[in-house]
């Protein structure tokens, strides 16, 4: 692959640029007679994951409509390519079932009644509750509750405008306890692997395959092999990945750091460690591990004590831990070794997401890096924080003043994202109500753990006053809102994103092609949804539309941050808004655009997409600014403080940048751990999983020696649950579902719609003989789900497995849910917290305004298992570990495919069996968490004390 260049040279076959506005193509539905298709072609940036991958609309010249989406070459992330939910926004936007009005409920929560009503009922309905919370105090009582961002900064500025604590997002069910592991180290809570320039790469699960930045990192993983680089995929499954690897490592589910320090172990056995490296960047100097102390000590023999402490971590033990071989064990840690500065690696879900103490793997794998000096290094590990833009814009609000406990709790002073899943038990436990609730994209009635319990909250009003749910598809969450209000897909919206997607720096535009292109045309739009198909929306100019309804005379001093920076007391456009940021905050754009004599803005919408720069390594090297060492002074252990606060390190006799952390260096050892009542953590450990093989046994009322109450909580069955006990692994994803909106994508779900039950043949054996087909019964904590069996050896035995993104279901038989991904149910509950669905028709064809409707041929949507998990909140990092342990047996006469049962008083109770693990804050000072950490939407430093005067040092 030739590397990305700023005129599209790299992409043979993509049009290009200068023949934008007049593409020509052959109609493939005129064929065999050749008749010329004339397009107009507009980037903009598909929003149907995290990556932002830069998408082309080709849009007919005819009939003014997208045709087609395919992959903008001029984007320096993706290069012209596209994974296949890029182009399926092309089903998105035409789907016949999408929701095109804002619709008002008509009638009990979750009745299904709804009538259409307009975009200024909405404001002045929204504007008026939530202008009385915020003058009575109750700014606690606005929450905005995000699934897919989709964008960045600009809501964390609205809130922040609005003056209250209202951020909640999915990251304690995605990604929170790898950001932890990480962030300990550097302060940056994510990898930016260099994997085009790596000599050996290492992912832990199916990266390659359909993870975090899925395709600009997939497509670079194979450059970097097809340049020699190795690898290793460690994953129980043998992902499409892990089929692609040179070594495959099936390790038993919550294992994966005894793996990974035992390669370390090796590392540093053989003196193949990068002793330069560790000694300069890491706080060696602070260590005390075993009675040993470093300080005062010399760097050889803090290794010495470092070696004692990892010597049980033989690979023998980690094999037996793990299922790996001890060999392969020793081989890659050589090659890790060899590669040295060249190691890459990424891990964010799977183990770090499925585990009890997953937030250790990250750490472990990071000791990796850091004994191998591959941080920060061309083929290396980088940091996030290094990689990805954040804008600036015209006027920024200060931090709020105030802290919401239904966001961070006390308990899980650790926890790096809000503990959103557990907010039905939260309102359930009375420590607060919710006044006016916002979901955005967002359905965790189905994506979540426990989705009764989020059922049981939302249908109470006392709990939840008035909730709106923006999201561009019908979804279960959505049922149960008071509006449901139609937001735009990829080519309908516009949002600034950026990504930590290869060595550089870059930002995409995505923006409303209709609107675009009439205004090139000459027409002229005060809002997008009036280009957008029916009212469909973007939530840039609803949040702008919605803050001057809160405060329309500005007398709350809200409305001063969405008027134009150019035209002083009018309100501000979404061309104002990203012109600004395009103008005074994106270094070299200005100056790219004016050499084709455009501004920032127009060359943004000509192109979809600017690199910024490509100087992103070792930025911890860069000295501190003059500005920063004004006032400064250097403190004993060489750290730069500045009023108090560090903000660099003395390296080699130079005051450089250093990490985020409050060593400025790579923290090897963590006195935060120990500050905050976790001191067994302070180095990179190993500790077993909830669903460790004690674990297994101590639900079966055995004593296995091995298992510790004090870390694991104890599984107790449902009393009618029976069969053999299994780890579950429900956190895979097939690679061409898209979270909760690829219902209305039907190409995509042509490909995908099945999501069996993964049995080891061993395992089928166990289990009577089962084939593939049967109908099993998984028993979960708090009830069970049916589903199919798949009898297959892509699966370590001990474990089964079931995709998660299928089981969609609707309660009504003609709407709710888009109908060729949704089975129609029956949704009951028969007990107080005791709910029962039973599938009473699957997909079939069916009449719409999209003739193809009536040619879906599959008959299946799939069986929902996350409603049937109750949280597991991780003690320390709050993550929900998304593992289950289950027990497994055939089916019984009364079952029925698709049956799901679940009782909500097991679930709470399970809540709370893990809360009582939780060391609670205050910390040091009276601290609700540590400083240093960072945090969404960060309030002003005096909301941190619990107890601000009096314990404030
Ligand atoms: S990886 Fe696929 S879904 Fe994600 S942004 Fe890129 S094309 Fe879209």
């Amino acid at each position: 692959m030739t590397d990305f260049k700023r005129d599209g040279s790299h992409l043979a076959y993509c049009p290009p640029v200068e023949k934008w506005d007049d593409w020509v193509e052959l109609d493939p539905e005129a064929w065999p007679r050749r008749v010329e298709k004339h397009y107009q072609l507009v980037p903009t940036v598909c929003f149907n994951c995290e990556s932002a991958c830069g998408l082309l609309a080709y849009v007919d010249k005819q009939t003014g409509q997208v045709s087609k989406f395919e992959g903008n070459p001029m984007h320096p992330a993706s290069r012209g390519r596209l994974c296949a939910k890029g182009p399926a926004t092309i089903n998105q936007i035409h789907d016949p079932d999408r929701v095109l009005y804002p619709m008002k409920r008509n009638g009990p929560r979750g009745a299904g009644k709804w009538t259409r009503t307009s975009w200024d009922e909405v404001l002045e309905t929204f504007g008026t509750r939530m202008r009385k919370a915020i003058q009575e105090n109750r700014g606690e009582e606005i929450m905005y509750h995000v699934g897919r961002p989709g964008h960045d900064y600009i809501m964390d500025r609205t809130l922040q405008a609005w003056g209250i604590d209202g951020h909640n997002s999915h990251t304690n069910v995605c990604s929170s306890s790898a950001r932890l592991g990480y962030l300990l180290w550097h302060y940056a809570d994510r990898p930016s692997p260099d994997h085009a320039n790596a000599r050996f790469i290492l992912l832990l699960s199916a990266h390659l395959e359909s993870g975090h930045y899925f395709n600009p990192h997939a497509q670079r993983i194979i450059d970097g092999k097809m340049a020699g680089a190795k690898l290793a995929v460690m994953d129980p499954r043998l992902s499409n990945t892990a089929s692609m690897a040179d070594y495959w490592m099936p390790t038993y589910p919550g294992t994966e750091a005894a793996v990974l320090l035992a390669m370390a172990k090796v590392i540093l056995d053989e003196n193949r460690f990068d002793a330069k490296f560790v000694k300069t960047w890491t706080n060696w100097e602070d260590l005390e591990v075993d009675g040993y102390h470093a300080k005062g000590q010399s760097f050889e023999a803090t290794i010495e004590a470092l070696k004692k402490h990892y010597a049980q971590f033989t690979p023998q033990f980690a094999e037996r831990e793990s299922g790996a071989k001890a060999e392969v064990i020793v081989k890659i840690a050589r090659e890790i070794a060899t590669a040295g500065s060249r190691f890459a690696s990424h891990l964010w879900r799977g183990s770090a997401s499925g585990n009890l103490g997953g937030w250790q793997p990250a750490r472990a794998l990071m000791l990796l890096h850091v004994l191998t000096g591959s941080v920060g290094t061309e083929g290396g590990h980088n940091l996030n924080a290094w990689n990805k833009f954040i804008p600036k814009t015209f006027k920024t609000p200060p931090p709020q003043k105030r802290w919401n406990e239904l966001l961070y709790p006390q308990e899980w002073p650790l926890c790096t994202h809000e503990m959103s899943f557990l907010l039905p038990h939260f309102l359930r436990e009375g420590r607060g109500r919710i006044d006016s609730y916002f979901t955005r994209v967002f359905n965790p009635v189905w994506t979540y753990p426990d989705g009764f319990s989020w059922i049981e909250m939302l249908r109470d009003e006392e709990k939840v006053g008035l909730h709106a749910a923006l999201t561009p598809t019908w979804s279960e969450t959505a049922w149960f809102a008071d509006y449901v209000l139609p937001m735009g897909f990829s080519s309908e919206r516009h949002d600034l994103m950026s990504q930590e997607s290869y060595a550089g720096k870059w930002i995409g535009f995505r923006q409303p092609v209709n609107r675009v292109l009439r205004e090139r045309a000459g027409e002229k739009f005060e809002y997008t949804y009036q280009a957008n198909p029916g009212e469909v929306w973007e939530e840039d100019e609803f949040w702008i539309n919605l803050s001057w309804a809160i405060d329309p005379d500005g007398s709350m001093g809200i409305r001063q941050y969405f008027e134009s920076p150019y035209h002083p007391g009018q309100k501000l456009t979404v061309d104002e808004y990203y012109g600004w940021i395009f103008d005074n905050s994106v270094p070299g754009l200005p100056e790219t655009a004016k050499k084709e004599g455009l501004t920032p803005l127009e060359y943004m919408r000509k192109y979809g997409a600017y690199e910024i720069t490509r100087d992103v390594y070792k930025q911890n090297e860069k000295p501190l600014s003059e500005g920063d060492l004004a006032g400064s002074r250097v403190e004993p252990n060489g750290v730069v403080t500045k009023d108090g606060k560090p903000v660099g390190v003395m390296i080699d006799d130079q005051p450089v940048v250093g990490y985020g952390t409050p060593s400025r260096k790579l923290e090897l050892f963590s006195k935060t751990m120990a500050d905050w009542k976790w001191p067994e953590f302070t180095l990179p450990e190993y500790y077993r999983s909830h669903i460790h093989c004690s674990a297994h046994a101590a639900s079966l009322g055995q004593s296995p020696e091995d298992f510790d109450p004090h870390y694991m909580p104890v599984v107790e069955w449902p009393k009618d649950a029976r069969g053999e006990v299994f780890t579950l692994l429900p956190i895979f994803r097939l690679p061409n579902l898209i979270h909760t909106r690829s219902g209305n994508a039907k190409f995509l779900y042509e490909i995908s719609h099945k999501n069996p039950l993964w049995v080891n043949p061993v395992d089928a054996k166990k289990l009577g003989g089962i084939r593939t087909g049967d109908l099993m019964k998984v028993h979960t904590e708090i009830g069970y789900f049916v589903l199919h069996a798949w009898v297959t050896e892509g699966l370590m035995p001990g474990v089964v497995a079931c995709s998660h993104h299928l089981g969609r279901w609707r309660v009504n038989k003609d709407d709710q849910v888009e109908r060729m991904s949704s089975a129609w149910v029956d949704l009951k509950e028969v007990g107080k917290g005791q709910w029962k669905m039973r599938q009473l028709e699957s997909v079939s064809p069916y009449d719409s305004r999209d003739p193809e409707t009536k040619r879906v041929w599959w008959s299946d949507a799939g069986v929902h298992q996350d409603i049937t998990f109750p949280v597991h909140p991780d003690p320390v990092s709050g993550m929900h570990c998304w593992h289950q342990m289950v027990r497994v047996e055939k089916a019984g006469p009364e079952d029925r495919y698709g049956d799901i049962f679940v009782d909500t008083n097991l679930s709470f109770a399970v809540y709370q069996r893990w809360k009582a693990l939780a060391r609670p804050a205050p910390g040091p000072g009276g601290l609700r968490r540590p400083l240093w950490i960072p945090r969404v939407v960060r309030p002003e430093e005096s909301a941190y004390y619990i107890k601000s005067d009096a314990t404030k040092k």
